[in-house]
């Protein structure tokens, strides 16, 4: 015996929750399967740009967490000083995941069931999860591993969209609400960031292509002790918490053209479609755009296109002075 649900959402991050508080709003039977129970732990800087809230209809007022208003300095090697206006479209904030992605989840409403998805078929017109649960609308929302994507959209990924990271979240004392993005220090390709947060906690990170640590015989542990050694040197961080600090490292893939999101009643959403902004690799607002955007479909309200998401959150300005690079290195 099956138990049915008209969609099941693999996955409740930032992706599966927004599509869930749609499909719920208009009072949609479905349920999430996570592996995990929340709050769980994601990496992330948890830079959030103000559309995320446009999206989903709250403002910082409404959210009961930890939430600060950024004043983003961008550094652009080789020039030694920051550029003064904000980079991105939007404002931009920060906010802590471990907070964050259980709030929305709490918020769409949706029942959740802690469940490992490993096995995944197809008869007729429904899906069956692990001999489990079935439902008529599949929507994977799993992250990079999705086991949705490895199921039905087994084509492979652009490894040059790949992007490989490694970061931090720990309490230390903050100034004031200032966050820093280092792009193309050392020959990076890619760029760090120290994202403060309220209540006295920082994310500190760096993210790079793959291909790139693959081509340079450069490894990130030694770029991010190059990134350490320069917040020393900036007084952004002291010398005893930079040796003591444990990293740790995951993958996610940025928009690209090629690959199918949508087969039959089965979509990728978030980073299971790799859809993270190809210029500062934003992931979060593209995982809730893209489930706002399936739970449409599978509402009759529009067509779930990859082309609908936006892929860039840079400003036209910096848009203008670096894509030409971008567009270089990802040749597209
Ligand atoms: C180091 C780092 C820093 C980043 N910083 C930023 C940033 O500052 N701002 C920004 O916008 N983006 C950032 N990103 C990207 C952003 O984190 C992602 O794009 C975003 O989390 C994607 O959301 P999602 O809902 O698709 O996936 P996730 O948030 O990864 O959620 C996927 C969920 O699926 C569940 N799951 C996985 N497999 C299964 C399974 N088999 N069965 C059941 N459940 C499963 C997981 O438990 C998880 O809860 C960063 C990424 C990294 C790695």
């Amino acid at each position: 015996m099956t138990e049915y649900y008209e969609t099941i959402i693999v996955g409740g991050g930032p992706a599966g929750s927004s599509c869930a508080w749609k499909l719920n709003q208009q009072g949609k039977e479905l349920v999430i399967l996570d592996k995990q129970s929340f709050p769980r732990l994601k990496l992330c800087a948890g830079w959030i740009t103000s559309r995320v809230m446009e999206k989903l209809e709250f403002t910082p007022e409404d959210y009961p967490h930890s939430i600060l208003q950024l004043k983003t300095k961008m550094y652009v090697a080789p020039f030694p000083f920051s550029f003064g206006r904000c980079p991105t479209r939007w404002t931009d904030y920060s906010i802590r995941r471990i907070e964050f992605d259980r709030w929305l989840l709490q918020r769409s409403h949706a029942p959740v069931i802690t469940h490992h998805v490993k096995h995944i078929e197809k008869r007729r017109e429904r899906y069956i999860i692990d001999g489990k649960y079935e439902c008529k609308y599949l929507v994977g929302a799993g992250g990079t591993g999705c086991p949705v994507r490895r199921t039905f959209f087994p084509h492979q990924r652009v490894q040059k969209k790949q992007i490989a990271t490694l970061e931090k979240e720990f309490e230390y004392p903050q100034p004031d609400n200032t966050a820093y993005f280092f792009l193309f220090y050392s020959g990076l390709r890619g760029y760090s960031w120290y994202v403060p947060k309220r209540d006295g906690y920082v994310n500190i990170g760096l993210g790079g292509f793959s291909s790139y640590f693959k081509k340079s015989g450069i490894n990130i542990h030694q770029h991010f002790q190059w990134f350490l050694k320069d917040l020393s040197e900036r007084g952004l961080l002291d010398e005893q918490t930079a040796q003591d600090l444990k990293v740790s490292g995951y993958s996610y893939y940025l928009y690209g053209n090629q690959g199918k999101i949508k087969q039959d009643n089965c979509f990728l959403i978030g980073d299971s479609a790799g859809l993270a902004s190809v210029d500062l690799g934003e992931g979060i607002a593209p995982a809730i755009e893209s489930g706002l955007l399936a739970a449409g479909e599978i509402l009759g309200d529009c067509q779930y296109k990859k082309n609908a998401i936006s892929h860039f959150s840079l400003n036209r300005f910096w848009q203008w002075m670096i894509e030409p690079w971008l567009l270089k290195i990802l040749e597209v």
